[in-house]
């Protein structure tokens, strides 16, 4: 079976999948977006499609969170931001009817919280900020040191980097052996020059500099999907993200089984076999194809000692590498502090914090802080409380005030979120040789999600609806 390649999935989906011959009888496992939308295409097309979701809820990592917080307020825990390029969401938001609203993220007043002083990205704070950086990084303001270190590097990658099909092409290669931040120094970036420039682009995403494959970010720093190139159509799910699973989870209906954990995936010549667990009791069911969507961090949940895996594939299933993110959320009574939408990336544990809610119409507003890394790897070791009041603490540092306006909190650890264990890959140096094994199917078994993307730096919701168009290619082929 020849694979489709990323321009074939794109053309195909656009065409309606024209002349579509699906397996008869397929289980698909994990109602994430890639999941839904692989169980969407198949059933509208004849298919016998079950849907085995562990959680009792679809859309995995496309997550809103409604409670506990008070006027109807809700925060996104995952997914949020949509661009005018994620082709695949504009494709299945326009299908299922679900509305966008312009994204909250640009309009801020983005300052950094550094050695207990704010400073502003622009050229006279910097020259006077005292921080340990070259004399021509004294010359340059935030967006300059990007342009001057990322986008002149993207820029001579041109136009292996940016190209319409992800290939890694023998000039890009190299790229995909070293670390971005050994990139970074080699072209001259001091290390405080790159802590002030992360949360421009990875530490939004979660990642750890000195072990992601320079790579796969520069491909995303290329990209319009990128925050150094943010266009100001930006925009996210009216209503909260969560819209999106439910209104595929609408037109399957009892196609999906909530509460049914896959245990186990065996096969053989003649069919597929998925073990779930039904009230805690193991119950099989067969099928000509088993997709599984389980995001790797999860995996080692599922048994594959029968479905005759090869060696590489179970090597990247137990190591293939997943960024750490944790939310914490504060609800204050009112807005006390002087600005509109604050965000701030600051020194502390805390990295980031913004008004989630700077559209709100009530007196009330979220708070919002992001920790990513090893600082989200501690935190989230902490019960949820502990988490509220650690993040409490720091906040008050950056907006005193918050604690006497705070009314309650929560937070979502990613880590430790059940059957998700991670947040998005983090491709790490030498990620391209891993990606055609990641979503290589074996034999009746097709594996789609975030993971399985054509672009190395998989993680959003547009690459997991591609993967799905891509999946369903792969079954027409191989029936
Ligand atoms: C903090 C954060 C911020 C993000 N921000 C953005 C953003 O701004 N924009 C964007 O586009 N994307 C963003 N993303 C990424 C986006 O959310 C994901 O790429 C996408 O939702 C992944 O979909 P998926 O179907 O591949 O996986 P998932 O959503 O993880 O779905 C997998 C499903 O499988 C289920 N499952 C697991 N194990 C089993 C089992 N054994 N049996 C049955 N079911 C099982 C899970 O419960 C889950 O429902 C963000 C993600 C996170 C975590």
């Amino acid at each position: 079976m020849r694979e489709p390649t990323q321009a074939e999935v794109r053309r195909e989906l656009e065409g309606g999948l024209p002349g579509l011959r699906p397996p008869r009888r397929v289980v698909v496992v994990g109602a994430g977006l890639a999941g839904l939308a692989t169980a969407y295409e198949l059933a509208g097309r004849g298919c016998d499609v079950t849907v085995l979701e562990a959680s009792d809820r679809p859309g995995g990592r496309a997550y809103t969170l409604r409670q506990p917080f008070a006027d109807g307020m809700h925060v996104e825990a995952g997914a949020m931001t949509v661009t005018p390029h994620c082709h695949y969401v504009m494709h299945y938001t326009r299908e299922l009817g679900v509305e966008l609203d312009t994204a909250d993220l640009l309009d801020t007043e983005f300052a950094y919280y550094l050695r207990g002083r704010f400073l502003r990205p622009d050229r006279e704070s910097i020259a006077t900020s005292g921080l340990p950086l070259t004399e021509e990084e004294l010359h340059l303001d935030v967006p300059g040191m990007v342009k001057r270190y990322v986008t002149g590097l993207a820029d001579e990658l041109q136009p292996d980097l940016g190209a319409e099909e992800w290939r890694c092409t023998p000039r890009l290669a190299p790229y995909d052996q070293r670390s971005v931040y050994e990139v970074l120094r080699e072209h001259g970036a001091s290390p405080m020059a790159i802590d002030l420039m992360e949360p421009m682009f990875l530490e939004m995403r979660g990642g750890d500099l000195k072990s992601a494959s320079a790579l796969a970010w520069l491909r995303h720093e290329a990209s319009p999907h990128a925050l150094t190139n943010a266009d100001p159509r930006w925009s996210k799910i009216k209503g909260g993200t969560d819209r999106l699973p439910y209104a595929f989870a609408d037109r399957l209906r009892d196609r999906i089984h909530y509460r049914k954990p896959v245990v186990r995936v065996r096969q053989d010549a003649e069919s597929a076999e998925v073990t779930f667990l039904e009230h805690g009791s193991p119950r099989t069911i067969t099928a000509d194809r088993v997709v599984v969507t389980v995001p790797f961090s999860a995996i080692r949940h599922i048994d594959f000692g029968e479905a005759a895996l090869p060696a590489d594939k179970i090597e990247v299933m137990r190591t293939l590498k997943y960024s750490s993110i944790v939310r914490v959320y504060l609800q204050v009574r009112k807005r006390f502090w002087q600005g509109d939408a604050v965000s701030f990336s600051t020194d502390l544990p805390v990295r980031w914090l913004r008004d989630a809610t700077p559209h709100n119409d009530g007196p009330r507003k979220i708070l919002e802080c992001l920790l990513t890394g090893w600082r989200a790897r501690t935190i989230a070791a902490m019960t949820d409380e502990e988490r509220v009041a650690f993040a409490l603490d720091q906040v008050e540092q950056v907006l005193p005030g918050t604690r006497e306006h705070f009314e309650l909190g929560t937070s979502v650890a990613w880590d430790r979120q059940p059957h998700v264990e991670g947040s998005y890959i983090l491709p790490e140096v030498g990620h391209e040789k891993l990606m055609p094994i990641i979503r290589r199917p074996e034999g009746r078994v097709h594996f789609a999600g975030e993971h399985t993307g054509f672009e190395p730096n998989g993680g959003s919701m547009t690459f997991a609806l591609e993967s799905a168009a891509r999946t369903v290619l792969e079954l027409d082929r191989a029936s």
